[in-house]
């Protein structure tokens, strides 16, 4: 089968490789859509990991189940969490594998959805394997993975309708955060970013203000917005030192900082400023596929303005170029059926 093969830095190459093996626990997905994540592109920039095959967030259709497999059926469309878990820890000895921790991921570990098939090797139908309902596209099941990230932050933070909550960063998960936000009825969501593309999705959200970092005072902006009282929660989306200053400094005493964004470097921080308004950082990291999925048949979220380009499975190096570098990206989906 051709996959997207990643060679060094910056560099992706269509290559064909050995078509995937299905394993007793596992099935595989013929890809129709595989979305290009900021994760992939940390490696993309950096190239620690020459042989990988990237995309672990996907959708298709099944087409071979393993023997061991119950519940699900070739034919089925679909999305999947691809792991392989230790067979070692403490949660696998106890049979509890998708409790794993210290699981192989699919996309980097071992090979990914940017191809034209994907073996995912430990196929539990309703935690690791999830049927797409008729109302969702193969985009938007592509989508359940950064939009569970995005849903369990939120919910990490219980925002009441009543709450002012600020979004900072502006990439897909913290434009999805808005939407989720708005579905649940909070009625002040601020919102920071910089592409112009992100900050005219996060208006057609709901997001007000939407402030654009790079020409104005995040903090200022807030402050203003929220007659100098600052906000309850904070979603940062960032994770950078500039946003988590910002975090800190414009929530209110009592209010929390969601973690979401991935910091690529140490922080340097005076606690001070946390025990002095008594706010709460709470670490954010996991998903429910389900949910999501819920809120994506009953339209409360959409992948529409978040999914800005498509390419062929060809073109999979121009899909990384663009996720990384156009201005007018938002999510980049590689199509792998389309030519
Ligand atoms: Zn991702
Ligand atoms: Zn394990």
């Amino acid at each position: 089968m051709k996959a997207a093969v990643l060679h060094g830095v910056r560099d992706i190459r269509i290559q064909t490789v050995p078509d995937p093996v299905c394993a007793p626990h596992g099935v595989i997905v013929k890809v129709n859509a595989c979305g290009v994540c900021g994760s992939d592109l940390h490696w993309y920039k950096e190239n620690g990991h020459e042989g990988a095959i990237f995309g672990h967030e996907f959708s298709g259709d099944i087409v071979e189940v393993g023997k061991n497999v119950q519940g699900i059926a070739a034919g089925t469309r679909c999305t999947a969490v691809g792991f392989s878990p230790c067979g070692k820890c403490f949660w696998c000895k106890q049979g509890k594998m998708h409790r794993c921790s210290d699981m192989a991921l699919l996309g980097y570990q071992f090979p990914g959805a940017m191809a034209e098939y994907v073996h995912v090797p430990f196929a539990i139908p309703g935690r690791s394997v999830f049927p797409l309902p008729e109302e969702l596209s193969y985009e938007d099941g592509a989508s359940v993975e950064p939009l569970s990230i995005s849903c369990f932050s939120v919910n990490r933070g219980q925002p009441k309708p009543s709450d002012i909550v600020a979004v900072i960063g502006l990439g897909v998960i913290g434009l999805y955060a808005v939407q989720i936000l708005k579905a649940l009825g909070v009625e002040k969501v601020l919102a920071a970013g910089r592409r112009p593309s992100r900050l005219a999705a996060a208006k057609r959200f709901g997001a007000h203000p939407v402030i654009d970092a790079a020409a104005e005072d995040t903090l200022q902006a807030v402050m203003q917005a929220t007659d100098q009282l600052g906000v309850n929660t904070v979603l940062e989306c960032a994770g950078n030192q500039t946003t988590f200053d910002q975090a800190v400094a414009m929530a209110r005493g009592g209010g929390k900082i969601l973690l979401v964004g991935i910091y690529e470097e140490a922080l340097h921080w005076q606690p001070l400023s946390v025990i002095g308004k008594n706010l709460t950082l709470v670490g954010c990291l996991g998903g429910n596929f389900p949910a999501v999925i819920e809120l994506l048949k009953t339209k409360k979220v959409s992948t529409e303005n978040i999914v800005s380009h498509r390419f062929g499975l060809d073109q999979a190096a121009e899909a990384f170029r663009a996720q990384l570098q156009d201005p007018a990206a938002v999510k980049v989906m590689i199509m792998p059926q389309e030519r």
